[in-house]
């Protein structure tokens, strides 16, 4: 069979006066009457209320509690397993096309029923503003249920291509034995989406643990795939406390596999744990994982410098400079570094930081009080380093929301705290060199960091660019070549990274879907 055609969703406007505009206001006034929005655990497609409950709150009015999600322990994380596995073998076998008409289904029913929601409750809860919120919860996990489904098709047509007279030899891609556990961030809507319905396209059955400051969003997802048919217990929804839920999956035989996106820190330690009760598994567990980032601008005499200012205010600010890919630090030469430096002010003053619910704000609140309290240490740390100048922001202020304005720092030292460390904020950190050592330089953007998310180069000489290509070939998992380092669409640009930055699966991969197969190879004498 043939699937429909792939293509991205088109993203809107939300311009004065438009009905979309209208139907996002309208969206976001409904959740903000009915808030504090009760949200359910979902274990074999039950409802499940419990006597404990994380909250969210709108990053922007930390007074205000968006969401109450009632939380799991350790009995329902086991009531969860035994109903997966319970499952399992019906969803197996359910052909891949019944499979992949769900999620055809969920994403359109993102596209439309649901869109305004999946938009307010991202902008409510995680604090994006609308475009922000647009090509991620509508493109992008949109785009996630569309090309998923092609990928798997592509890979379940890939067949041995020789027989032997007589002799029939074929492949099957079956879902791995036991179960994968998901546990997603607050930062992507779509990643949250993608890391649960990735392993349910390939048959698998999933635990879920979403991120209490996108539960709202996360929830809404839960919503779309059981409207799109998806079968009780396929993927079972546990919000809680992470290290009880944790633990009662890690010990369990049928851990098969885990699909993280988060921190580098909070990864490794799941992995040694894995490490650690690997006697107690089945089979090897599938680690995939997407961690932090410290992205680079690598800027070459050559380069335009407008253009490279526009990419790296949109990168290092852009939803608070909160993605996994966002630039934080960048090289530019000395003999742009005036040109370059009095736009990039010009333009830093235009930014407005506000409630994402204003159109003309282009920069919200910080995710939750320990993300600003973080963000707040090393702006306070630069303040106060000799080797380090704060050029533009520098101010924070939490009375209402977590807000902290976008802040730019001049360093002399390359290798200084916020040139090395994730902040995950609005941070950037600028180091002017000299533009004649621009090779050297490259050597050091390449060692200066653990990660290995992204990173650009900007340059208009084709041997600077490809000399950067090589000398940094292992310093990104996507490389941006006079483009900011955020951005990557589904279907055009796989993401992800290596060193302390994941595994390099690439979502929006074939890659990414092998990791939740396990191929049988079957060989038939006729
Ligand atoms: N895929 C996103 C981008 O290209 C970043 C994802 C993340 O923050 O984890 O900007």
């Amino acid at each position: 069979f043939s699937l429909p055609e792939t293509l991205n969703e088109p993203m809107r406007n939300f311009e004065p006066g438009s009905s979309d505009r209208a139907n996002l206001i309208a969206a976001l006034n409904e959740f903000k009457a009915q808030a504090p929005i009760e949200i359910p655990i979902l274990v074999n497609g039950e409802k499940i209320h419990t006597g404990k409950i994380q909250e969210q709150r709108i990053p922007s009015d930390h007074q205000t509690i968006l969401a109450k999600a009632y939380e799991a322990d350790s009995s329902i994380v086991k009531k969860a397993i035994e109903g997966a596995l319970a499952v399992k073998s019906t969803w197996e076998a359910y052909p891949f096309n019944e499979r992949s008409t769900i999620f055809l289904k969920a994403a359109d029913l993102a596209a439309g029923k649901y869109r305004f929601k999946l938009l307010a409750a991202t902008m409510l809860g995680q604090g994006k503003n609308t475009w922000q919120a647009e090509i991620d919860s509508a493109a992008e996990l949109i785009d996630f249920w569309r090309f998923n489904n092609k990928y798997a098709h592509e890979i379940y047509q890939q067949q041995p291509s020789k027989n032997a007279p007589g002799v029939w030899n074929r492949v099957e891609y079956r879902p791995l034995e036991g179960f994968v556990y998901a546990i997603t961030p607050f930062n992507f809507t779509a990643i949250a989406g993608n890391l649960p319905s990735a392993p349910a396209l390939m048959g698998n059955v999933v635990l879920w643990k979403p991120s209490p400051s996108s539960l709202l969003s996360n929830w809404v997802i839960m919503e779309i795939l059981r409207e799109a048919g998806l079968p009780d217990g396929v993927i079972q929804f546990i919000p809680g406390p992470a290290e009880e839920i944790t633990d009662v999956i890690l010990k369990s035989p049928d851990f098969a596999s885990l699909h993280f996106t988060g921190s580098t820190f909070v990864f490794k330690h799941l992995w040694k744990t894995i490490g650690n009760n690997i006697d107690t598994y089945k089979s090897y567990p599938r680690i995939v994982g997407e961690t932090g980032g410290k992205n680079f601008h690598m800027v070459h005499k050559s380069a335009d410098v407008p253009n490279v200012v526009n990419q790296t205010i949109r990168s290092a600010f852009e939803y608070q400079g909160q993605k996994c890919s966002a630039c934080s630090r960048a090289y530019i030469p000395d003999t742009l570094w005036d040109e370059f430096r009095e736009l990039l002010l010009q333009q830093h003053s235009k930014i407005n930081v506000g409630s994402p619910e204003d159109f003309s704000n282009f920069m919200g609140a910080v995710i939750h009080e320990a993300s600003f309290e973080k963000i707040k240490g090393y702006i306070d740390w630069a303040a106060k380093d000799a080797d380090s100048e704060i050029i533009a922001g520098g101010t924070y202020d939490k009375s209402k929301g977590y807000f902290v304005q976008p802040t730019i720092i001049v360093t002399k030292n390359p290798k200084s705290r916020t040139m090395v460390e994730e902040i995950f904020g609005p941070v950037l950190t600028i180091y002017v060199y000299k533009a004649d050592e621009y090779e050297k330089v490259l050597d050091l953007v390449n060692e200066t960091s653990s990660y290995a998310l992204t990173g650009s180069i900007f340059a208009q000489s084709r041997s600077a660019i490809m000399l950067a290509g090589s000398k940094l070939r292992h310093a990104s998992g996507n490389f941006y070549i006079n483009d900011k380092s955020t951005g990557a669409i589904v279907g055009q640009q796989p993401f992800g990274g290596s060193r302390s930055s994941g595994t390099n699966d690439k979502g929006g991969s074939a890659t990414l879907l092998y990791r939740f197969t396990s191929m049988r190879t079957i060989k038939e004498n006729f």
